[in-house]
């Protein structure tokens, strides 16, 4: 049996002034699953302190982005051992709006998922096919291209250990969330191009997850929790989520 586990991805959003009101306000009484807060990177030590101050088991704090080099003159970037030192225990690599909005491609996406597994951080991999992609039939040889290149690059055991979120294009920030028949049909795809790993691995569901659809969404077979931006700026609303996991 998978444990489940629901990530709050903050986006570039929030303040100090935030944070400390969403840790305060968030009640995981009753949450069985794994918990992660993705806030930005100026808030990662802020949140890490926060969350060990509240004292619940199996929750973490990880980072939305990460550099694939180790250091260097890379003005504006940051290291996997930088985020170590924040306390970050995941990073997510290849989010949708890093793809498109700052054209990583999945050779890069591929590269940072092997620099966050070798140091010893679990990544979230995102993949996700846009609109266009699905309407043509392409959604499958999407995420199929987006999961091999890193295979290819980080090889043999990759997957185990890792996290991947299915988040198609267009149900993020759109308040159009995939079916959950749609979202197990990608889900059974995905877990099957794992190979080996596949059984263990967490695949987690986003794109407009909120507390009014994460149950039906949980209830699939191969949805194991969810990653989830808007809805996670509001204490309430995630813990919901949490719960229904
Ligand atoms: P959303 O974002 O929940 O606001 O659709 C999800 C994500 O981008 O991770």
């Amino acid at each position: 049996m998978r444990k489940t586990l629901v990530a709050a991805n903050w986006k570039m959003n929030g303040s100090r002034e935030f944070a400390e009101a969403f840790f305060k306000a968030l009640d995981l009484q009753g949450v069985s699953g794994d918990v992660a807060i993705f806030p930005p990177f100026p808030y990662l030590p802020l949140a890490a302190s926060l969350l060990q101050n509240a004292g619940y088991e199996r929750t973490f704090v990880g980072a939305q982005n990460v550099s694939q080099q180790a250091e260097g003159a890379l003005t504006g970037e940051v290291s996997v051992s930088m985020l170590k030192d924040c306390g970050a225990h995941y990073v997510i690599v290849g989010h949708s709006e890093r793809r498109s909005f700052y054209a990583e491609s999945n050779t890069l996406v591929a590269q940072k998922f092997l620099a966050v597994k070798e140091s010893g951080l679990v990544p979230v991999l995102c993949v996700g096919e846009t609109l266009e992609e699905r309407e043509a039939s392409k959604t499958l040889d999407v995420i199929a291209a987006q999961l091999d290149a890193v295979f290819a690059l980080a090889g043999g055991d990759c997957w185990s250990g890792a996290v991947i979120a299915y988040e198609p294009v267009w149900a993020i920030g759109t308040g159009k969330t995939a079916t959950p028949e749609q979202a197990q049909k990608v889900h059974e795809f995905i877990r099957a191009r794992l190979g080996a790993a596949g059984p263990q691995v967490q695949i987690l569901y986003g794109g407009s997850v909120k507390s009014a659809n994460a149950a039906s969404l949980f209830e699939q077979p191969d949805i194991d929790g969810a990653l989830v931006g808007g809805a996670s700026l509001d204490a309430r609303e995630f813990a919901e989520i949490c719960r229904a996991a």
